[in-house]
C-alpha cells in the first residue's frame, strides 16, 4: 500500500469518526474543520498550564486554575434547570464546583463526602461567591498525574466542549501510522527535523513543542512551503512545456524607438532587456517578472522587448491594470514608436462598440501590431493573429492560476512577461513568483534624485500653507493623502472629504477630490485634470494610481501616516519625483509616535531603496500585509511564516532547483499537496 492510502482516512469528512454526527459536523464546519486533516492541521492557539494548584485565598476570575480542595456539602436541589452544586474548602478558602445536567450518583461518587480531590477549569464569581462550573478535569490525589500538565486550547465553537474535542483529536492521533519520508535524508538530517506523524503529534502536545522555532513545527513549515512549490513547479513546467517558434530580430526597429527617447537606458534596463531578449529568442517560452522599484524605468523595457517581438512578425499586446495607466501607455507608446510603422491602438472596457469591433477584426488579420489595454484585451471574443507577448503591468495582485490563464490566452507562441509593481522581498518573491525567472532593476535612472523626506507633527500643519503657495507659484503639483474617504466617529483619522473642503477654501480652483467610492469616470476626469494641469492639488485616498507618471507632480503630503505599512509609504511617495525636479514627502502625524512609527519614519527618512524597505516592510509588519498580498490569490500559509521561516523557503527553494536539475519526480509530494489542501490546485493547472 502506498502511503497515500495508508493514511488516506485524514482526507475522509470528519463525520467518519465516531461520534461526529451532522451536529458536531455543522459546528465544525464553521471553523472550517471539514476533513480529519484539518483537525490536525488547526493547531493550539495556546497552551493551559495545569501543572501548579492554588489555594483558594488565591482565586483569579475568568483563569484557569487547578485546585486541590476538600468536598464539604452536596446541594442536589430536584428542581429541573437547577444546578447541582458541591461545597468544597481548603484551609484558606471555599469554592462551590457547579455542575449543570449532570448525574447525582456520578458526582457523589468523583466528589466523595470529606474526601481531597483535585478540579481543573475556569473560576468564576456568582452571588459573592467563587465557583468553578463543569471542570474540565476530576481526579482524586493518587491519580494527580492523569492531568496533563500543559493543556492545548482549540479555538471552539458553541456546540463542542474541550473534553469532547479533545477526545476526537487523540483518536484521529492515536490512528497515525509513520510514512516514508518525502524528504531528502541529507536535508532532515541537517535541520534536525523528526517524523511528520511524530511532528504533527508533538505539536499538539506543548507550548515549546507548539512554538513556531521548535523542530517539529519547522519541520511542517518546511512540507507547507515545498507543497506550495510543488505548485509552482507544475505551473512552470506547464508553461515551459510548450515549444514556441524563437523569435528573430537584429534590434532595428528597437533602436529605432531608442532614438526617439531622450535618454539612455540604465545598466540595469540594458541587462534585464538583455535577459528577455535571450527568451525571446530561445524556444522555451518566457515566463518571467521584471523587478524594479516604483520610477526605475520598467515601461520602456517592456515596450523595447514588444519591438522585438514585432519585429519578428508578431504581435505584442500590454495589459494595464486600470484605463489610465493603460491610456498612460499607450499615449508613450504612440510617442516613442513615432518614426515606425507600426500600429497601435488601445481598448478598453470602454472603448466604443463600433470601434472595439474593428479593434477585434484587426487583431484576427493581424493589422495590429501592438495592442494596449485593460483587463478587457482577455475577453473570449478577442483574438489575434499571431500574438508572441504578454505584457502585464503591475500585476501584483493575481494568483498563479491567472497567471497561468494570460499565457494560456496568448497562446503557444506567446511569452510572458510580468511587471511588479514595486519590490517584493525576496522570501516572497519566492512565494508569489517561484514559477517565473526573474528580472531585477536596482538601479534608478540617474536623473531621478532621492525623494526628500520630512516628518511633522499635525498641530504645525499651519506651516504648510506658505510653502504649498511656493510651490504653487513655481508651477509644482501637489499630491494631499488622506487614510479615510469621510470622517469616522470611530477612528481620529483626517478625511479626505473635510480635507479637501478645507484646502479649497485656501486655494480655490486648484484642487481635485480622488477617492475609491467615486465612480470610475469621475475617477478618471479627476486624474486628467491633474495630468492637465487644470488643478494643481490633488486630495485623495490611497487611490492614487500605481504608476502612473505625474512629472510637475513634486510634493506629496500624507496624513496619519503611521497608520501605512513602509512599503505602502515608499509606494506613495513614488508618486512625486518622477520629473526633473526634486519630491519632497512630507509624512504628517497625529499624537505621539509609537516605537513602531518611529522606526518606519527613520526608515523611510534614510532609504529610498525599495527593496530595502520592503524587507524592512516585511520584518515589521509580517507577510500578509505587505501591499495587500493576502488578496494576491496566493494560498495563504497556515504554518509557515515567510518571515521567521525565511531560512527555510531558501532551503526549500534549493531542494526544489536540485529536484528539477536532476528531474527527479515530484510525485513523492503528493500526500503533502494533500495535506496542505493543494492538490486541487495542481489539478486545475494540468486541465
Ligand atoms: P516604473 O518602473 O515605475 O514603471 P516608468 O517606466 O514609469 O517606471 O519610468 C518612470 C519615468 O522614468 C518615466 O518618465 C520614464 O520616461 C523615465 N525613464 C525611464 N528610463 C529612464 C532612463 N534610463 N533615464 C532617464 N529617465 C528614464
Ligand atoms: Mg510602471
Amino acid at each position: 500500500m502506498n502511503d497515500l492510502k495508508k493514511n488516506n482516512f485524514l482526507f475522509n469528512n470528519i463525520s467518519f469518526l465516531n461520534g461526529i454526527g451532522p451536529k458536531l459536523s455543522r459546528y465544525l464546519k464553521k471553523k472550517k474543520i471539514e476533513k480529519i486533516n484539518d483537525l490536525l492541521m488547526s493547531l493550539p492557539y495556546t497552551f493551559v498550564d495545569r501543572s501548579e494548584s492554588v489555594k483558594l485565598d488565591k482565586l483569579e476570575i475568568g483563569k484557569i486554575l487547578t485546585l486541590k480542595i476538600k468536598v464539604k456539602k452536596y446541594n442536589f436541589p430536584r428542581i429541573r434547570n437547577l444546578p447541582n452544586t458541591i461545597k468544597c474548602e481548603d484551609e484558606n478558602g471555599e469554592i462551590d464546583i457547579v455542575y449543570f445536567n449532570s448525574r447525582e450518583g456520578y458526582l457523589r461518587k468523583i466528589f466523595p463526602i470529606n474526601n481531597w480531590v483535585i478540579v481543573s477549569g475556569k473560576i468564576n464569581y456568582f452571588r459573592n461567591k467563587y465557583q468553578m462550573t463543569n471542570p474540565d478535569y476530576v481526579s482524586t490525589l493518587e491519580n494527580i498525574s492523569k492531568i496533563k500538565k500543559e493543556i492545548p486550547k482549540y479555538s471552539l465553537t458553541e456546540g463542542i466542549n474541550e473534553k469532547k474535542y479533545l477526545n476526537i483529536l487523540q483518536r484521529v492521533i492515536d490512528q497515525l501510522i509513520e510514512l516514508n519520508e518525502w524528504h531528502n535524508k541529507n536535508l532532515i538530517k541537517k535541520l534536525k527535523f523528526k517524523s511528520w506523524k511524530n511532528s504533527i503529534v508533538e505539536i499538539h502536545k506543548s507550548s515549546s513543542q507548539r512554538n513556531i522555532d521548535s523542530i517539529y513545527y519547522r519541520r511542517l513549515a518546511f512540507d507547507e512551503i515545498i507543497s506550495h512549490l510543488v505548485v509552482l513547479s507544475n505551473n512552470r513546467k506547464k508553461i515551459k512545456k510548450i515549444k514556441k517558434k524563437p523569435k528573430r530580430f537584429d534590434l532595428s526597429l528597437s533602436n529605432k524607438v531608442l532614438k526617439t527617447i531622450n535618454f539612455t537606458l540604465t545598466n540595469d534596463q540594458d541587462k534585464t532587456l538583455k535577459e528577455i531578449n535571450n527568451d525571446l529568442k530561445s524556444s522555451n517560452r518566457m515566463f518571467r517578472v521584471l523587478q524594479g522599484d516604483v520610477g526605475s524605468g520598467k515601461t520602456i523595457v517592456s515596450f523595447l522587448a514588444c519591438a522585438n517581438v514585432i519585429e519578428s512578425n508578431f504581435q505584442a499586446a500590454l495589459m494595464a491594470p486600470t484605463e489610465i495607466l493603460a491610456k498612460q501607455h499607450f499615449n508613450l507608446a504612440k510617442k516613442i514608436f513615432i518614426n515606425t510603422k507600426i500600429n497601435i491602438q488601445f481598448i478598453s472596457g470602454k472603448s466604443e462598440y463600433k470601434e472595439k469591433k474593428v479593434i477585434i477584426e484587426k487583431l484576427a488579420k493581424g493589422e495590429i501590431d501592438f495592442i494596449i489595454g485593460t483587463h478587457s484585451l482577455f475577453q473570449k471574443k478577442i483574438n489575434f493573429k499571431s500574438l508572441g507577448i504578454v505584457v502585464i503591468d503591475e500585476q501584483h495582485k493575481f494568483g498563479v492560476k491567472q497567471r497561468l490563464d494570460f499565457a494560456k490566452k496568448g497562446g503557444d507562441e506567446s511569452d510572458v512577461l510580468v511587471m511588479s509593481a514595486t519590490p517584493i522581498p525576496r522570501t516572497m518573491m519566492l512565494a508569489i513568483y517561484g514559477d517565473m525567472d526573474v528580472s531585477k532593476i536596482t538601479e534608478k535612472p540617474n536623473l531621478r534624485k532621492d525623494i526628500l523626506t520630512l516628518s511633522k507633527p499635525e498641530e504645525k500643519i499651519n506651516e504648510l500653507w506658505p510653502y504649498i503657495n511656493k510651490e504653487l507659484k513655481k508651477g509644482n503639483q501637489i499630491f494631499w493623502v488622506c487614510p479615510l474617504i469621510d470622517e469616522s466617529q470611530y477612528l481620529n483619522y483626517t478625511s479626505a472629504i473635510k480635507r479637501f473642503k478645507e484646502i479649497t477654501k485656501k486655494f480655490k480652483n486648484q484642487t481635485g477630490l480622488l477617492h475609491g467610492s467615486m465612480d470610475k469616470s469621475e475617477k478618471e476626469k479627476v486624474l486628467n485634470d491633474f495630468l492637465n494641469k487644470k488643478i494643481n492639488i490633488l486630495v485623495s485616498t490611497t487611490v492614487i494610481e500605481v504608476g502612473i507618471d505625474f512629472p510637475n507632480a513634486n510634493l506629496i503630503i500624507i496624513e496619519n501616516s503611521n497608520k501605512f505599512g513602509l512599503a505602502q509609504l515608499h509606494q506613495l511617495r513614488g508618486r512625486v519625483g518622477r520629473g526633473i525636479k526634486k519630491g519632497v514627502c512630507i509624512l504628517l502625524y497625529k499624537g505621539s509616535l509609537t516605537k513602531n512609527a518611529i522606526k518606519r519614519i527613520k526608515i523611510l527618512k534614510s532609504s529610498n531603496d525599495g527593496f530595502f524597505i520592503s524587507e524592512e516592510d516585511m520584518k515589521l509588519r509580517g507577510f500578509g500585509d505587505v501591499l495587500g498580498y493576502q488578496q494576491s490569490g496566493i494560498k495563504n500559509f497556515k504554518i509557515a511564516d515567510p518571515v521567521k521561516h525565511k531560512d527555510l523557503f531558501e532551503i526549500a527553494n534549493d531542494e526544489m532547483k536540485r529536484l528539477y536539475e536532476k528531474k527527479e519526480s515530484l510525485d513523492k509530494y503528493n500526500f503533502l499537496l494533500k495535506l496542505f489542501d493543494r492538490a486541487e490546485i495542481v489539478g486545475d493547472l494540468n486541465d
